[in-house]
């Protein structure tokens, strides 16, 4: 194989995108599949494409902030005898889509054997996608300024309690009880919403480690879910929780196998929502029936006539971090409920599923698999 004709199979194969282009007639006169994957054209249209002519070739566009140059300049720069190392470049692809990619790019020379002379012919640039690390990376710079401002807005909360406190009691006053109490309640709930928040993360860290660990024993859906209402219902005077049972006698015993723990975390996590999600108040509704399919299983659900979902977030919310668009930050949260709510339930050998009407209120349903004993 001639040496030119080895060259091109080997960059035919390389992971990196590569083309050649000439100073002449800024043509480019060579470029590897993976460079037409990544410009969106097939290699045929590629090659012989003056430069200036792929689309939007010149577009320069700001990302968090910072500007990112296109791809082309790259060349140009390469084109005007310098040699670029790892630069930060846009691709916008004819079809509109972007990609980040990292570029470096060098002249290329050509010998003249009889005078010695080198000779600028063109420009060569190395290209690779680095769309998904970047949009991780901005994935874990949102997360980490979402979390300081949740741990944060507790916090300030804590601290102006506490100087009042101290105020109260440096002026020498007289305190007043009712206000006392009611200070130091403030600040135990803001350390117990810490609390939770740091948990959550740490539930989500144990998620991806596999190290997240259930401990199931047979418990009383029904016992666990009475306590988990009675509890909320404490947190709120705007919101009226309602039991329902459907078919089911008050005392009734519906035995699951569940790890407790968690499982109260799931009622939680659910009515919680149901309640922060309707910042007007209104009824939340929980409800409990058994259905019989293939085996014996009990359906929770928690019915609220809050701020709703809209359609087309509905398959998304489930989804690590993912919060629903009409909040606008409006509502504080890390978007990691309900991410847990069906890792949990999901180890149970259970569903969850979510039913709303934007601005109308949300229905999220668990079935749980029941004991085999409580069939009868
Ligand atoms: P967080 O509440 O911390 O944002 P979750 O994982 O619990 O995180 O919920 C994810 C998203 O689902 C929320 O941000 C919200 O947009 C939406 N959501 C959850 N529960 C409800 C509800 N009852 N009503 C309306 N939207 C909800």
């Amino acid at each position: 194989m001639e040496t030119k004709e080895r060259l091109h199979a080997i960059l035919d194969q390389l992971p990196e995108g590569i083309l050649l282009i000439e100073t002449a007639n800024g043509i480019i006169s060579y470029a590897n599949p993976t460079a037409a994957q990544i410009l969106g054209l097939p290699l045929t249209s590629l090659i012989g494409l003056p430069l200036d002519t792929y689309p939007q070739s010149y577009r320069i566009k700001r990302i968090n902030g910072r500007l990112i140059i296109p791809w082309s300049f790259v060349v140009v720069r390469a084109l005007c005898n310098e040699t670029l190392t790892s630069q930060e470049t846009l691709v916008v692809r004819p079809d509109g889509s972007e990609i980040i990619t990292l570029s470096s790019s060098a002249p290329l020379y050509h010998e003249n054997e009889e005078n010695e002379e080198k000779m600028h012919t063109g420009a060569v640039i190395m290209f690779q996608d680095v769309t998904a690390q970047k949009s991780l990376e901005q994935q874990k710079n949102d997360f980490l300024s979402m979390i300081s401002h949740e741990l944060r807005t507790p916090l300030t909360a804590i601290m102006g309690y506490v100087e009042l406190l101290q105020m109260t009691l440096s002026n020498g006053e007289q305190s007043d009880m009712a206000q006392t109490q009611h200070a130091l309640s403030r600040i135990g709930q803001q350390c117990e919403r810490l609390n939770s928040l740091i948990e959550e993360m740490l539930d989500m860290t144990r998620i991806e480690h596999a190290s997240f660990q259930v401990h199931f024993a047979p418990r009383d859906v029904l016992f666990l879910l009475t306590q988990v209402i009675e509890n909320q219902a404490k947190t709120t005077k705007k919101h009226q929780l309602r039991l329902v049972l459907e078919g089911l006698q008050p005392h009734e015993n519906i035995i699951a196998y569940v790890d407790e723990y968690r499982i109260i975390q799931v009622f939680n996590n659910l009515i919680n929502n149901a309640i922060k999600y309707s910042p007007y108040g209104g009824e939340v509704e929980v409800g409990l029936r058994r259905v019989q399919e293939t085996t014996s299983q009990a359906v929770i659900w928690v019915k609220d006539e809050g701020i709703g979902i809209p359609e087309q977030e509905l398959s998304s919310i489930f989804r690590q971090f993912y919060r629903a668009s009409p909040l606008n930050n409006s509502i504080s949260g890390l978007g990691i409920g309900l991410y847990l709510v069906k890792e949990v339930v999901t180890q149970h050998q259970g569903r969850v599923w979510v039913e709303s009407t934007e601005g109308h209120g949300s229905t999220f349903y668990v079935a749980l698999p029941l004991m085999e004993s409580a069939n009868t």
